[in-house]
């Protein structure tokens, strides 16, 4: 298989499909992901940026206005189908290099795979995840909370999106070599 056929494939099947695609990537090419400087260093830029959102949206105490929502009939917005479309094998890929534990916490076809009864187990999530924001977070938030939420949402999918970018032109080089 050519490093574009990988690529396409990351994109395929549900959650489960793309975790496990994302833990056939880790074990052909983990090793050669783990001595990379360039991405090693860039999944720290990624990590940094995860925890300065993190702090952003404990600040703004979007954890309980979470809870309490996804307590109501209609639940929160974490569905099944989010967690089989919105994800990829590579997004699952960074999250395995950066130590997650990464396994399907639920198969109930109401909330999303990777929801546990803690939150979210992705250290870094999809990119529809991070730009969500919905109508009671808006109420109830205050205009600069909700611009420093942008701000920083904005440089984690940067980041994110970048080591997405170095890990693709990794898996380019090694299928060059394949083909060598
Ligand atoms: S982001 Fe909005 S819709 Fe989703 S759980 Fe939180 S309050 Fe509910
Ligand atoms: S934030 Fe996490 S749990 Fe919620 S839909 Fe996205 S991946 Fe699933």
């Amino acid at each position: 298989m050519d490093y574009k056929e990988i690529i396409s494939s990351c994109y395929c099947g549900d959650g489960g499909e793309k975790l496990k695609k994302a833990e056939a990537l880790v074990k052909a090419f983990g090793r050669g992901l783990s001595l990379d400087a360039g991405i090693q260093k860039q999944l720290l830029v990624v990590q940094d940026a995860v925890l300065a959102l993190d702090t952003h949206m404990t600040a703004m105490e979007m954890g309980k206005t979470c809870t309490t929502c996804a307590a109501t009939s209609k639940g929160g917005c974490c569905s099944a189908y989010m967690g089989h479309e919105n994800n990829d094998a590579l997004l699952l890929l960074m999250n395995l290099l950066a130590g997650v534990d990464v396994k399907l916490v639920r198969d109930d076809a109401i909330e999303c795979c990777f929801l546990a009864e803690t939150g979210c187990i992705l250290l870094f999530k999809p990119i529809f995840c991070l730009n969500y924001l919905c109508s009671r977070i808006q109420t109830e938030s205050s205009e600069k909370q909700l611009s420093l939420l942008e701000q920083k949402s904005g440089a984690l999918l940067t980041a994110q999106g970048q080591l997405e970018q170095s890990i693709i032109v990794f898996l380019q080089s090694q299928g060059e070599m394949l083909e060598e």
